[in-house]
């Protein structure tokens, strides 16, 4: 059996504020996305790699916050988070607040493959890039006009003492889970984290455990929303906690987390998490979170509401 999640993150406006245009777009691109992860474990490929290029491709597609559509911080510039694991041994890679690299979620991967450390920042960060061979681009091909308006935006509200209540504004994020047919499971998260955030800032994306974390005991997870809750929650770890402490299926644990813990103190956001029988949870706790799913032998899935 093999499953696959995706996410274009929880940065969703309310239903009478996207165009069916828009909606249409961002349906196609999650259904495209899907097909690149699932066509590489319906092939025998692993769950590390299926999770990995989905994640690629979501980072290529503008329209999500990460890789090419990432948002800008409050300094005008990008800063981008990204993390993989895998659930056979845990291992994982991260690296966070970096530029210049065409799909951070490689770089990540880099970090796993090809050093001893789990998380990287800074210049050795885009050394293990550069040795890695992953591409880099400039400021051109990581503008665009959507991200800076919102920037433009929120500073303006911030300099009355307002904050954008609109999460389309705030939000964003790309990430996938995945279960292969040898039974691992992986997941992957990328993002530019959130519109006009403070230079420095890392989010939940990287950190394993809260965005981002992979055990074949449990459940891959990949999260997406406000990501300093997601961080003091422990979000994706405290899923898998519940179903290994608690014998909690994976539905019931990941719902709990998502309805009960985060939504509470403000953490607006959701989660994507799969377990090795290829059960898949997709709970959110906000206005929608962009997403497909997919099993072996059923029919893709890709909603927004
Ligand atoms: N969790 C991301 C962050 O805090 C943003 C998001 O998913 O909306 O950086």
């Amino acid at each position: 059996m093999y499953a696959l999640a995706i996410h274009g993150g929880a940065g969703v406006p309310p239903k009478d504020k996207m165009t069916a245009e828009e909606q249409a777009a961002l349906l196609a691109a999650l259904a495209r996305c899907l097909e690149v992860g699932e066509t590489i474990l319906r092939d025998g490929g692993t769950a590390l790699d299926a999770a990995t290029r989905a994640v690629c491709e979501l980072e290529d597609e503008p329209l999500f916050n990460a890789g090419r559509g990432a948002v800008f911080n409050a300094n005008g510039e990008h800063e981008m988070d990204a993390a993989v694991m895998q659930g056979q041994d845990r291992r994982a890679g991260a690296v966070a607040g970096i530029f210049g690299p065409r799909n951070p979620v490689q770089v990540a991967r880099a970090v796993l493959e090809q050093t001893d450390q789990v998380f990287l920042i800074g210049p050795n960060a885009l050394d293990v890039a550069r040795s890695a061979g992953v591409p880099f681009e400039g400021k051109d091909y990581f503008f665009t006009q959507k991200r800076w308006d919102m920037l433009q935006e929120t500073m303006k509200l911030r300099k009355v003492g307002q904050e954008s209540d609109d999460p389309a504004r705030r939000h964003g994020t790309v990430g996938a889970v995945a279960l292969d047919l040898y039974g691992n499971l992986s997941a992957a998260t990328s993002t530019g984290g959130m519109t006009a955030k403070a230079p420095g800032r890392v989010g939940d994306t990287p950190c394993i455990g809260a965005g981002t974390f992979a055990d074949n005991e449990t459940c891959a997870v990949s999260a997406t929303g406000y990501g300093e809750i997601f961080l003091q929650r422990t979000a994706a770890y405290e899923i898998a906690a519940r179903m290994k402490y608690a014998k909690q299926d994976l539905i019931p644990a990941a719902t709990y987390v998502v309805q009960k813990d985060l939504a509470p103190r403000g953490g607006s956001g959701g989660v994507i998490a799969v377990d090795r029988l290829g059960n898949i949870a997709t709970p959110f706790n906000c206005n929608g979170m962009y997403r497909a799913t997919v099993r072996e032998g059923g029919i893709p899935s890709v909603a927004v509401y």
